[in-house]
Parts: structure tokens; sequence; C-alpha cells
């Protein structure tokens, strides 16, 4: 079993600000990662109808912590269930947390501290091997030091937690997609 993984929209940070949106699809579930900020809300719409999928389709949204610009534009996909570290949230009922997204064996949810004490990464096993989408990373081009961060040291053991897990792909959470080899160089 693999999923299936599409960026969206790739982020970024300035003068404006846009957080890297993501697609993920396993037999009937359709998930999005982190609709936050974006030049326009057709910035998501767009790109998901290009790849045949209606946004009341959408049936689980999952946030990598809760900054707004991973998180403003959720409210697009009125049928999706909302993941964080705590919780599902769907209509007026607040369920358990998760760690595997139902109807989608292949993606799973794995706390990685650092950024903010309550972030989230979205591992996705993919027929190309492990996808993750973490915002353990703005972009492959760093900043090395997050100057946000709640913890760096606490941020710097979930990137080792997560390199351990030999990713092909690393889907950050302000740029386009990198491979960890391009850290190193
Ligand atoms: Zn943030
Ligand atoms: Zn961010």
């Amino acid at each position: 079993m693999a999923a299936q993984v599409d960026v969206l929209f790739a982020g970024y940070v300035g003068e404006r600000v846009a957080g890297t949106v993501t697609l993920v699809r396993e037999n009937d579930t359709v998930i999005v990662i982190d609709p936050g900020m974006v030049p326009s809300r057709q910035s998501i719409l767009d790109p998901l109808r290009a790849l045949g999928v209606q946004e009341d389709h959408v049936t689980d949204v999952i946030f990598s912590h809760h900054h707004p610009d991973h998180t403003l534009n959720a409210a697009l996909f009125l049928n999706a269930n909302v993941h964080d570290v705590w919780a599902v949230y769907r209509d007026d009922v607040w369920g358990d947390r998760v760690d595997v997204i139902r109807g989608a064996p292949s993606v799973s949810l794995l706390d990685t501290p650092g950024h903010t004490p309550q972030d989230l990464s979205t591992l996705i096993r993919t027929n190309e091997g492990l996808v993750v989408c973490t915002h353990l990373w703005w972009s492959q081009a760093g900043p090395i030091e997050d100057p946000l961060a709640d913890s760096q040291s606490a941020l710097e053991e979930s990137r080792r937690q997560v390199l351990a897990l030999e990713p092909t792909m690393i889907i950050p959470g302000h740029g386009p997609a990198f491979t960890p080899d391009a850290l190193n160089g």
C-alpha cells in the first residue's frame, strides 16, 4: 500500500509569507496538509481541481502546528476531519488524536516539537519511498537556526529523528520539496 503526494503550492518567506500546501491521496482518503496563507484561495483550489479533486471531497486536513500561515484556509474544506497534535475536530465534535489517518494506512503523524512545542510531521509511505511533510525545515536553504523556534535543541532532536527514518523527500514549511541529501551540500 502506498499514498500519492502532490505539492499544491510551494510556500516562501520574505516580504510576503506563504505556507507550503500539500495534497495526499490514498484510496478514498483525500488529505490536505497546512492549508494556510497563500496569495489567494485559488492558489489552493486551482491546483486541487487540476488534479481532479473538488474541495468537498477532502476528507482530512492536517495542521503541522497552530500558526496562521499553516491554518488560515482550513475552512475551505467543509467535509474534512481536522487533525492537530491534540485531537481530531469535526463540526462540534472534539475527538481523540489519531496517529494513522483513517482510510490511509500509509499516512501517519509524528510529534516533532521544536518550532513550537506542538509540531506534527506527516509521514507518507509512497512507491518512491518515505515523504515527510514538516515545519522542521522552512526550506532546503534553511535557516539552520529557526529564529522563531520555541526550542532549537528540541528542533534539532526532531530533525535527527526524521532524518533517521531516511526519507526520500522532505516537504518543508515554506518551500518546494527537496531531497535530504541537499541538506549536506
Ligand atoms: Zn510557525
Ligand atoms: Zn511557517
